[in-house]
């Protein structure tokens, strides 16, 4: 048993465990009897559920879930106590992700909010700003989507097009344009938006970075569907929308700065959960391989070992980094996302491949006792494999693109020529 009291905010996790012995085993088997304790019930449905490719399942229940965990105080861990967080030590923050993972807990519905733009709202936001958002996403009253990417705008974020306008009249921004791949815009309430508000102004001059309500007549939201046959992300539509004239972080024209910080926590510290769902994933494969056989073959018993190299080496930066603290270093982020996106890509294909045969027609009916149709999107069920593998392809695309990461190393950690741009 553990004398702390987890469920009191005021509890500064960090300061807790630099005069705690022992602190990480005692932290971590406080996390394992929360969630053994809790994970119960109608909870215990949500065990595997959700995550990229299924952020659809059981998302009400999973968004009761995560208030559930924000009142015994398990939300925003490495936000400051003064912001409503927990003060967490990064090797605490790890630790909760590998119990979490290890119970098997479901996907958390607010990760834009709590990684992304919460610690964007604490270096960059006013107090104002900071009263009056953050509480929203600590308690997950409030989900939030990232309105960057737009037809003519994507790993050249700098051609952001859409516009905002200050209306002195309403004391209102007035915005007009389109974004779109806004994951889960559909089912938030705001959207964290890159818009130019200096008319005349190009690439990353005259860009802000607003706030924008999404459940007002200016805004319109299309799903688009995916290869995976559910819709995550949307077009998102701005028709003069409007948000309030305080509603901007930053200063006006000041946008890619905040911009451009928000991506660096997108591509660093928040993956750190991720490897430990991904060492469960490969786990699971290397049991199917042993079940049916496949890892008698010696082809797939070297992609298997690969796998596992791969994984390692994936830890090991993270660790790297993590502990020296050069998350924020150029190139560190990018070295990260680089090495997760191919690794998992990677692990996709060499699911199917162990899977054999099967996975090419997938499971023989759904759920409501449809048979499965790979003609008809509507009509058809992937397994848990199909669904990594068509998903994983994503996954050197969001948060910037392979190419991408390697022009930001090659040009600011190894000094090569910048490539020739138009
Ligand atoms: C699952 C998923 C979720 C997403 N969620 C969001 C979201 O919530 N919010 C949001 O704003 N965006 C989101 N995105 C969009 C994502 O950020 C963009 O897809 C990404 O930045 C790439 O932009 P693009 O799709 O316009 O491709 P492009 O930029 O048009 O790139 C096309 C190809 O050209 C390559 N390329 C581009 N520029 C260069 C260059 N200079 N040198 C070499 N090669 C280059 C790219 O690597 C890519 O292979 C999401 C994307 C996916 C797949």
């Amino acid at each position: 048993m553990t004398t702390i009291n987890l469920a009191d905010r005021s509890v500064d996790l960090g300061e807790w465990a630099a005069a705690t012995p022992n602190a990480a085993e005692v932290f971590a088997a406080a996390v394992r009897d929360w969630l053994e304790a809790n994970l119960v019930g109608d909870f215990a449905e949500l065990r595997g559920r959700g995550g990229p490719g299924s952020e659809h399942e059981f998302f009400a229940e999973r968004l009761e879930w995560d208030r559930h965990l924000a009142a015994a105080g398990w939300t925003c861990l490495g936000w400051p106590v003064r912001h409503g967080g927990r003060g967490a030590t990064i090797e605490q923050r790890i630790i909760f992700h590998q119990e979490y993972a290890r119970a098997n807990a479901p996907a958390r519905v607010n990760h834009l909010g709590e990684e992304l733009l919460g610690p964007t709202l604490i270096e960059y936001g006013t107090p104002d700003q900071q009263a009056r958002f953050l509480p929203g996403i600590v308690e997950v009253t409030e989900l939030w989507a990232q309105g960057y990417s737009e037809p003519g705008a994507g790993s050249d974020l700098a051609g952001v097009a859409t516009t905002a306008v200050l209306d002195d009249a309403s004391g209102e921004w007035v915005v007009n344009g389109q974004k779109i791949w806004t994951s889960l815009a559909h089912l938030s309430q705001w959207a964290f938006v890159i818009a130019r508000t200096e008319k005349g102004s190009t690439r990353h001059r005259g860009l802000s970075f607003l706030l924008v309500p999404l459940d007002q007549p200016g805004v319109t939201i299309r799903p688009i569907q995916q290869i995976t046959g559910t819709s995550e992300f949307n077009e998102v539509f701005f028709d003069d929308a409007r948000t309030s004239a305080d509603l901007i972080v930053g200063e006006p024209g000041d946008g890619w700065k905040v911009a451009m910080g928000l991506l660096q926590f997108e591509r660093g510290v928040s993956t750190l959960g991720q490897q430990v769902g991904f060492r469960r994933e490969l786990d699971d494969i290397v049991a199917i391989a042993r079940a049916n056989g496949s890892i008698d073959d010696p082809a797939v018993a070297e992609r298997l070992r690969r796998a596992k190299v791969g994984l390692t080496v994936m830890e090991a930066n993270a660790r790297r980094t993590l502990a020296g603290d050069i998350v924020s270093e150029a190139g560190a982020a990018s070295v990260t996302k680089l090495l997760w996106g191919n690794w998992h890509r990677d692990l996709g294909e060499l699911a199917v491949a162990v899977v054999g045969a099967p996975s090419l027609i997938g499971p023989p009916a759904t759920t409501e006792g449809r048979a499965n149709d790979i003609t008809d999107p509507e009509n058809v069920e992937l397994d848990e494999w199909q669904r990594l593998l068509l998903f994983t392809r994503a996954d050197t695309i969001y948060g910037g693109s392979n190419e991408v990461q390697r022009n930001i190393i090659a040009e600011r950690v190894l000094g090569l020529p910048r490539e020739a741009r138009a």
